[in-house]
């Protein structure tokens, strides 16, 4: 199978984790970081490519690559080099999403409006590229809620330009504690996504119902681990909720044992919309395709199922449905409304 011809969605990818090897070695060198300007050192010290055998070591490589970007100048080419790779890659529609205090951290000089509007002409320079791109704002779970408010009154000041709000990172505060400041961003017609149930704790399904109930999440970032209970999988039914499955990820993370124990294909078995999604392709030394060759070598996925996954995503993407429809080449058909309330 020829996975660089699948017409993709992908609608899970850190525009932070999604860059070139090469651009990192050389602004890396520009910023005299100590930066291995050979393949093979670079991949085993700046790049998560087995399980983490500690938290500081993977820590420590999201610290390096936040300080690459730098600059402006920077941000806008590592943005355009990530439509690039989209193309490359068969993807037609892309979101991209980053978390503006992640970037900004340490950063007196790159307010929120600067790397926005950085980004954004980024992703400009790819505007005649065959295929449709969205942004979302990531809002960190371990901000505290007043940092939270603050980014997510910048997103939607830019919500002409951003898609959605995505709640990130380890959870701190009830995830009720921002359902006030979602619903301003719903008003503002952003949509909602949330990274929850990744882990494998007792506790990841309750995660999802609360990211639902509580934040009204369209989408879940991962979500993986409500396959074991069945009232949580018959809510994401009920509801037309899509997880965002990252399948390398997940092993990269301990999320699951190994790519070929991954619940995915009991997840779609059980009628929950997956989506196939590559999350950090630049960190991890991955791309979507691969991901694609895992699920049709270890889940024997057939070109039928990564259609079928890849029309869920184009129904469930947060670009405007007109833009979307223009780069699909097959129609796009939406959810059914859910009925709730019966
Ligand atoms: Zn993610």
């Amino acid at each position: 199978m020829n996975y660089r011809e699948i017409p993709k969605v992908e609608l899970h990818c850190h525009l932070e984790a999604c860059f070139r090897p090469a651009t990192v070695m050389e602004v890396g060198r520009t910023l005299g970081l100590d930066v291995p300007q050979d393949l093979e050192r670079f991949q085993n010290e700046w790049l998560l490519s087995k399980p983490l055998e500690n938290l500081e070591v993977a820590l420590q490589r999201f610290v390096d690559i936040q300080r690459i970007w730098c600059s402006e100048a920077v941000i806008e080419r590592m943005t355009f080099e990530a439509c690039e790779y989209a193309v490359e890659q068969g993807i037609r529609i892309m979101e991209f999403r980053y978390a503006p205090d992640f970037i900004a951290k340490n950063k007196r000089h790159l307010s929120f409006q600067r790397i926005h509007e950085a980004v954004l002409r980024g992703l400009n320079r790819a505007s005649g590229f065959d295929i449709a791109i969205g942004l979302i704002g990531i809002v960190q779970k371990t901000l505290s809620l007043a940092e939270a408010e603050r980014t997510i009154n910048f997103i939607i000041d830019n919500a002409e330009t951003f898609i959605a709000l995505d709640f990130a990172d380890k959870d701190t505060h009830e995830l009720a504690s921002y359902a006030p400041m979602v619903e301003k961003a719903h008003d503002a017609g952003l949509h909602v996504t949330v990274h929850a149930g990744e882990e494998p704790l007792p506790t990841a399904p309750a995660e999802v119902r609360s990211a639902i109930e509580m934040l009204g999440a369209e989408r879940i970032g991962h979500g993986i681990h409500i396959i074991n209970d069945q009232s949580v999988m018959e809510l994401t039914r009920e509801r037309g909720v899509a997880l965002e499955v990252c399948p390398t990820s997940n092993w990269l993370t301990s999320s699951v044992p190994s790519t070929r124990e991954h619940p995915i294909r009991r997840l779609i078995d059980a009628g929950v919309a997956v989506t196939i999604n590559s999350d950090d392709p630049g960190l991890f030394g991955i791309d979507l395709c691969h991901e694609y060759g895992i699920l049709h070598r270890e889940h024997g996925f057939s070109s039928s199922d990564f259609e079928r996954c890849n029309d869920i995503a184009a129904a469930r993407s947060f670009i405007p449905l007109a833009t979307r429809q223009k780069a699909w080449p097959r129609r796009i058909e939406l959810p059914v409304s859910p009925v709730i309330g019966f």
